[in-house]
């Protein structure tokens, strides 16, 4: 599970996260939403310690995480432009943390099978980057973070640079593999489609705070403001 108390977080004078409340139950889906600007993904910086909080807590099931370190807190994130290394085969991609870490040879290639095959990469291991499709480059950056295995999963819109089937069948991807590693998962998007099928529990963000949460259909069917209700597409 993870825990977000009262976090805040400033750029210069300027407040991006005014106090930001999340719980994610251990094994659930969450889906942060908002609009452009209003801190989604200075939240997720926190969350994996690429960004330090100002005042505030995050905790990892019963552990206090807010000042460690990103290697120190076991977190995967996959981020939106996935930036796979061009002159390395998907096999290297996908090894490239743990040899970074001195995990040994045989402990790296079983751990690059289980992510390859959960991912259909498994043909694919021996080709560069450019000899793969927009959504198979997609999936090695999945694979890149699920090789190894983690407390929370985070995702930036890792869907934007997918045309709409694409989208729709790696979305789809994202919320098996979910399922099958029984991760916690944070994902962040603007889309409202996709954070209405992906989630079990929503967090509307507007401005820095979190506007509302809920499951899916809680939140479409009793909007708590006008502002959800608007963002959301919710029937006046
Ligand atoms: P988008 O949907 O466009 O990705 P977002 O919700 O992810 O938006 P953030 O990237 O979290 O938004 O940015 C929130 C606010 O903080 C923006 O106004 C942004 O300009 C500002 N901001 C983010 N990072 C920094 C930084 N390193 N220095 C100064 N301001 C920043
Ligand atoms: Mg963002």
């Amino acid at each position: 599970s993870v825990t977000v108390t009262a976090l805040k977080k400033k750029f210069g004078q300027t407040e991006v996260l005014k106090g930001v409340d999340v719980r994610v139950p251990e094994g659930h889906f969450a889906v942060l939403v908002g609009p452009s600007g209003c801190g989604k993904s200075t939240l997720l910086r926190l969350l994996a310690g690429l960004e330090e909080a100002d005042t505030g807590k995050i905790e990892l099931g019963d552990r206090d995480v807010t000042r460690l370190e990103p290697r120190d807190r076991n977190i995967a994130m996959v981020f939106q432009s996935y930036a796979l290394y061009p002159h390395l085969t998907v096999r290297e991609n996908l090894a490239f943390g743990l040899k970074l870490r001195k995990t040994d040879a045989a402990e790296i290639e079983k751990q690059v099978k289980r992510a390859s095959d959960m991912l259909g990469l498994a043909a694919l291991l021996d080709r560069l980057p450019k000899q793969l499709s927009g959504g198979q480059r997609q999936r090695v950056a999945m694979g890149r973070a699920i090789v190894r295995k983690a407390d929370l999963y985070l995702y930036d819109e890792p869907l934007s640079n997918l045309d709409a089937a694409l989208r729709a069948q790696v979305r789809v991807d994202i919320r098996k593999l979910h399922d099958e590693l029984g991760a916690t998962s944070v994902y962040v998007t603007h889309d409202q489609v996709e954070a209405m099928t992906l989630a079990d529990v929503i967090f509307v963000l507007n401005k820095g705070q979190v506007e509302q949460s809920g499951a899916p259909l809680e939140i479409f069917d009793k909007p708590a403001t006008k502002f959800v209700a608007a963002f959301l597409g919710s029937p006046a």
